[in-house]
């Protein structure tokens, strides 16, 4: 049934991203949202405080989604959206960094479509422009990278099967997103199809955050470094030249460099 979006009752969902995890990095479009939504429905990967901004009464929905581990099932959530939506709610829908990088954000706006609900998207910033910014490792640049491309190590079935001969080729920057689990067999098939063991590497966990943590090496020696610091999600792996630039540009945070890079 098709909600009449000129009802006052008809509800609306803000599918609205709270950017990497530093509360001042959201927009002032999603703070003002979500100080104004009667029910917010939220992931485990928001910026601390972010719900202190939600008014007193407002439902708050945690719909935890670590990679192996949801909380609750992608389509009983859809349709939890539908629910609120028809009970005539205004919705936040909070997701880490941009709902739609990564986010399954296109999924449950799919859901939202069929069911005639009103919808919005707001942008926020995604952890490869929040991690990249406070790790002082520039995406692009004239001498190192003139493409950046964000991957996910994580495929739905389990597998980390990517275009590797697309995202070995020189002179771009490579972001790989929910990679940690998948770090040795990232950094051995970017060597197998074709960039050399010294290329540079890093890791940046935690990023923008007072807990960041910044590994620098190659893809020889990230894969140790990173089971020898016990690095966890959410963590993301930045493969390129560009990497080389992180000893002069680094400015927050804990940087663990690698000697032998
Ligand atoms: N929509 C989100 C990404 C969701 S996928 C975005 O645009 O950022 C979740 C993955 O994002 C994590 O596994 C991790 O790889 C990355 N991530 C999110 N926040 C991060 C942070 N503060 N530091 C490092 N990586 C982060």
């Amino acid at each position: 049934m098709k909600q009449d979006p000129a009802s006052p009752k008809a509800g609306m969902v803000y599918l609205v991203g709270s950017g990497p995890g530093a509360l001042d990095l959201l927009t002032l479009r999603a703070a003002r949202l979500i100080g104004e939504a009667d029910a917010i429905v939220y992931d485990h990967l928001i910026p601390d405080g972010v719900l202190d901004l939600a008014r007193p009464d407002a439902q708050r929905i945690y719909v935890g989604k670590e990679t192996s581990n949801h909380t609750v099932p992608q389509e009983e959530l859809n349709l939890l959206l539908v629910r609120l939506a028809r009970e005539g709610l205004t919705v936040v829908r909070l997701k880490g960094g941009d709902p739609f990088v990564f986010g399954r954000g296109g999924e449950e706006l799919e859901t939202l479509q069929e069911h005639g609900v009103r919808f919005a998207v707001v942008p926020g910033v995604t952890a490869a422009a929040g991690c990249a910014s406070h790790a002082g490792i520039p995406l692009t640049h004239r001498d190192h990278a003139q493409t950046v491309t964000f991957a996910t190590g994580h495929l739905k079935d389990g597998t980390i099967n990517l275009d590797w001969p697309a995202l070995a080729r020189p002179n771009q920057t490579v972001v790989f997103y929910m990679g940690i689990g998948g770090i040795d067999e990232i950094c051995r098939q970017m060597i197998a199809h074709g960039l050399p063991p010294t290329h540079p590497a890093a890791i940046v966990q935690n990023g923008t955050t007072p807990r960041q943590r910044v590994l620098t090496g190659n893809l020889a020696s990230l894969p140790g470094k990173a089971h020898a610091a016990k690095v966890t999600s959410p963590a993301l792996i930045i493969v390129g030249s560009v990497v080389g630039l992180q000893g002069k540009l680094a400015w927050f945070g804990e940087t663990l460099a690698d000697a032998a890079a």
